[in-house]
């Protein structure tokens, strides 16, 4: 009878929590879900108390019980019929599957007063109360197996999403200064990093101001648009690319040797003073652009900071004397007069 007793309360308890929980958010108001939680904590804290007190006071503590099976009752059908109202689904399932125990309910109630005769007893009702309550209870069921599904998938795509656009530079597709440093160490740190060599670029626009002060912001922003499209086009998959500022970009690229990197950075600042930036009916001109490029070196303790401050190094020797050249900071030589001499 202990069991038994025990048993009740914690399925009660268990209904006001699973009503609580499954009636779709904004159905069921705080003060009815406040209520359904403590009526299942007293449901089971009561119980225990007229378990621990009812041999001493037996029809006190069935009386008592009887209150806590009440209390559960009435905060569930409250809960339910006030979800079903405001438009739940769930809810209102529930009150369809649970309505005909209440009829046999009310039925045998009726029945056992003696007061009126003949209230059908629903012999066969009980079942086709239960398959009914199976039917809605199995829909709902499988019905929030789906949406916790579709909800699942949702918010994959959405993590998905926002961690894309917290590494990306909106304006250019790039990858922004934090995710290029994220992956720098990810980089370095794999094992084919001792068979390759790696080397930073730091590219910046020459005399940008101008194109913003001669044709405005969109014009400045279509050409950063148009620079990074080339900057993408001659970066192989394996290579970071990044936009690190107003019109700086820095690349980290795998070369079989360090020269590999300088010619690289040669050939594209070509194709950059080539292009024509601007769109055929409003044409802005041809840019340059001035590279610092440093390999970067091999060991366990190298870090982002060092090897930018080598680059830009080279970067600021490239604007020193000239711009439009690739300075390679190793030994501050210009790759594209070395180039042009050759
Ligand atoms: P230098 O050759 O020495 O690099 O000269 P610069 O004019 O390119 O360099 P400076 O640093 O003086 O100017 C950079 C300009 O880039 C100034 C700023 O208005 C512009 N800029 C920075 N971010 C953006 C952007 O997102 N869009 C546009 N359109 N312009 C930007
Ligand atoms: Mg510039
Ligand atoms: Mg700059």
């Amino acid at each position: 009878s202990i069991l038994v007793h025990l048993c009740i309360a914690l399925i009660l308890a268990a209904i006001c929590l699973l009503i609580r929980d499954i009636c779709e958010p904004g159905k069921l108001s705080q003060r009815l879900s406040n209520m359904l939680l403590y009526s299942s904590i007293f449901s089971v804290t009561a119980t225990s108390l007229i378990i621990a007190i009812s041999p001493r006071l037996p029809v006190i503590g069935s009386i008592l019980f009887h209150l806590v099976v009440l209390v559960c009752v009435i905060a569930v059908v409250t809960s339910l019929l006030s979800a079903a109202i405001k438009g739940s689904w769930t809810a209102r399932g529930l009150c369809l599957g649970t309505v005909g125990f209440v009829f046999i309910a009310l039925a045998r109630v009726i029945n056992s007063t003696g007061l009126v005769d003949n209230v059908p007893t629903f012999d066969h009702g009980l079942y086709a109360a239960a398959f009914v309550d199976a039917v809605v209870m199995s829909a709902i069921v499988v019905h929030r197996a789906f949406k916790m599904r579709r909800e699942h998938e949702l918010a994959v795509i959405e993590n998905t999403l926002l961690f894309k656009a917290a590494r990306i530079d909106p304006l250019t597709e790039l990858l922004n200064r934090r995710a290029l440093e994220e992956d720098f160490e990810t980089l370095l740190s794999q094992k084919e990093r001792r068979r390759n060599v790696y080397s930073m670029l730091i590219i910046d626009v020459d005399h940008f101001k101008t194109v913003n002060d001669t044709f405005g912001h969109d014009g400045g922003d279509l050409c950063l648009k148009q620079i990074s499209a080339r900057f993408r086009a001659a970066c192989r998959p394996d290579a970071l690319c990044a936009r690190i500022g107003g019109e700086e970009f820095v690349f980290i690229l795998s070369t079989p040797t360090p020269d590999d990197a300088l010619s690289f950075a040669e050939r594209l600042r070509e194709r950059v003073s080539q292009f024509e930036f601007g769109e055929p009916n409003a044409p802005i001109g041809r840019l340059t652009i001035s590279v610092g490029v440093t390999d970067i070196p091999r060991g366990p303790t190298i870090r982002f900071e060092d090897v930018y401050q080598m680059a830009d190094k080279a970067l600021y020797t490239a604007k020193k004397t000239g711009r439009n050249r690739v300075i390679n900071a190793a030994n501050m030589t210009n790759i594209s007069l070395a180039k042009r001499v050759a």
